[in-house]
């Protein structure tokens, strides 16, 4: 559809970039673009106004998380939640430990962040081994959070990431 197209289009690709062998999808031309970061927030109440009404939170990644995470929870009239890498957020603080391609991260939540039960879907601009969200959703575990789902703009499939998340869904937008 027209959205989805639009979107489609705000998306350019950089070969070995941030090293090597790696086509990297660069999202900025989506923030440029008033009716393309529309059509995102868009796209993204639908999938969520139809499939989770429930929610209660929308958790953010860092670091393009935080870029969609609140214009679509305010479309929603609910709260965002930011998971941050190690070290940026004060006070009593969770954190998981995950792989990256080469070495360890370290992704944190504030431990008052989100309340036992509390219903939330994950948002990031893109899905590749699935690792960054792995390690968000074991963070929203460790908080007895109920995970709806996880969402993003584009979906790198060959990296078989989906399958890292479950048995937690998976909805994007384009997937290459
Ligand atoms: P994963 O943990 O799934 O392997 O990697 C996903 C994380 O790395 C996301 O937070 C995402 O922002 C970032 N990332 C990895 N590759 C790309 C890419 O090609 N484009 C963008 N925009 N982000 C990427």
């Amino acid at each position: 559809e027209a959205k989805l197209q639009l979107v489609h289009r705000h998306i350019r690709a950089f070969p070995d970039f941030p090293r090597k062998g790696i086509l990297f999808r660069d999202i900025c031309p989506i923030l440029k673009d008033p009716a393309a970061l529309t059509a995102v927030t868009d796209l993204f109440e639908e999938h969520v106004r139809q499939n989770h009404p429930q929610v209660d939170l929308i958790v953010g990644l860092d670091a393009r998380g935080f870029l969609f995470g609140p214009l679509l929870a305010q479309r929603l009239s609910i709260g965002f939640v930011l998971v941050r890498k190690k070290g940026k957020l004060p006070g009593p603080t969770l954190s998981v430990l995950y792989d990256l391609e080469y070495g360890k991260a370290e992704a944190e939540i504030q431990d008052d962040s989100v309340a036992p039960g509390q219903k939330i879907l994950l948002i990031d601009d893109l899905l590749a081994t699935g690792g960054t969200l792995y390690a968000a959703c074991e963070l929203m575990k460790k908080q007895q959070a109920e995970i709806l789902g996880c969402m993003v703009i584009i979906e790198l499939k060959e990296l078989n990431g989906i399958e890292k998340l479950k048995p937690h869904n998976l909805f994007s937008l384009i997937q290459y």
